[in-house]
Parts: C-alpha cells; sequence; structure tokens
C-alpha cells in the first residue's frame, strides 16, 4: 500500500513571514519537496530557472492555460503564477510531500479543483505589525509598501476558508505550530495504515 503524499497549501500576506516559515519547515522535514511554479515574472538575481520558479513568457503560460495544464494560477502583483497539475498528481502517486507556497486566489481555486490538500494561512499578528515588518525590508518602496497593505487586508478576509490559521508573532511558536500540524497530518490513519501493515502483517 502506497503512502499518499501530503500536500500542504500555505498562504499569507506579504510580510508575515511565510517565506521564513516555509524554509525552516523544510529543514525540519527534509523529505517535504516545494512545488516549482511557472511564472511570468522575470527571475530575481540568484532565482534558477526549473529550482525556483519555470519562468516563462506570456505567450507560453498561456498556451498552458489552454491546454489545462494548470491545478490553479492566478495573477498576483501584476504577473501570472500557476500550479502544474502534472506536479501535484506525480507528487501524489510517488507518496511525496509537497509545500504549495501560492496566493488566496489560487489556493481557493486549487481547493474547488483538487481534492486532499491541507490548507493554512498565516497572519501577522496585526496590521501595525504588518506595516512596521514591511517597512523594514528595505527592498521596497513606499508605493509598493502601501500597495500591500491595502492587498493584505483584502487577503485576511479568506482565512475564513483555510482548515489552519497561524498567527505569526513569536517566530518559534508559529514554527512549533506550523510542525504540529505536518506532524498530525503524517500520522493520519489512512497515511500510517501502509507502514502498519508492513510492521504487523495486516
Ligand atoms: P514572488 O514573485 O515574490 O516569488 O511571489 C509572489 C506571490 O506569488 C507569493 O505570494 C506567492 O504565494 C505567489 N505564488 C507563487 N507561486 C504561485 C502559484 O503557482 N500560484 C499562485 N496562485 N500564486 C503563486
Amino acid at each position: 500500500m502506497k503512502r499518499e503524499g501530503l500536500i500542504m497549501i500555505i498562504s499569507a500576506p506579504s510580510g508575515a513571514g511565510k517565506t521564513t516559515l516555509c524554509h525552516e519547515l523544510r529543514k525540519r522535514f527534509p523529505a517535504m519537496r516545494e512545488s516549482v511554479s511557472y511564472t511570468t515574472r522575470p527571475p530575481r538575481s540568484g532565482e534558477v530557472d526549473g529550482e525556483d520558479y519555470c519562468f516563462v513568457s506570456p505567450e507560453q503560460f498561456q498556451a498552458m492555460v489552454e491546454e489545462d495544464a494548470f491545478a490553479e494560477w492566478a495573477e498576483v502583483h501584476g504577473n501570472l503564477y500557476g500550479t502544474a497539475l502534472k506536479t501535484l498528481e506525480d507528487a501524489r502517486k510517488n507518496g511525496v510531500d509537497l509545500l504549495l507556497d501560492i496566493d488566496c486566489q489560487g489556493a481557493l481555486t486549487l481547493k474547488e479543483r483538487f481534492e486532499g490538500g491541507v490548507y493554512v494561512f498565516i497572519l501577522p499578528p496585526s496590521m501595525e505589525e504588518l506595516r512596521r515588518r514591511l517597512e523594514h525590508r528595505s527592498s521596497d518602496s513606499r508605493e509598493v509598501i502601501e500597495r500591500r497593505i491595502k492587498r493584505a487586508s483584502d487577503e485576511i478576509k479568506e482565512a475564513r476558508w483555510y482548515d489552519y490559521i497561524i498567527i505569526n508573532d513569536r517566530f518559534q511558536d508559529a514554527f512549533e505550530e506550523l510542525s504540529s500540524i505536518v506532524l498530525a497530518q503524517n500520522h493520519r490513519t489512512f497515511r500510517m495504515m501502509g507502514q502498519v501493515a508492513k510492521l504487523f502483517d495486516i
């Protein structure tokens, strides 16, 4: 009996700390892979095609939309991003645990189209703290920060339909909470029965 892979979807407003949490989660659960999305956004310095994203032209992206190759796709900050259906199907078939860092619109599409994912929303402790964190990231201009804050207040309304919510006030607490979700999912009976069958010959 093959173990069914865990597909965990994580969304958060920009500045909630999602990237660091996902990074630490992958260190704690090395078997978990990050899903590589397709995007029309140009690569940032240091990003590797096929590792960070599959970087494609708007025409290539559109062709994939028409072929129905995406399990979900969305426009985020003016660029297109999508998760290939094949990435999810392969992971599930091979029992691979997959982490998807995708926005709320994409996550909602996925929830409607793809069964069995676990949806986690990460929130900042307050809007004031979100603003403070975004202002401390020297990379963003004032205009970009204001746009991100506006978008965050819209995104936070989407938290209600996720399976789990984490408030990232103290990083270590948030990390433990996120890890405990993965652990609990790994111990779902349907994921454990293959191992149990082997151990006890049942
Ligand atoms: P960045 O360009 O900074 O890597 O990502 C910007 C946003 O795009 C992030 O909030 C991330 O969650 C979202 N994103 C990345 N990949 C996908 C994807 O495949 N689908 C959707 N819907 N959003 C994505």
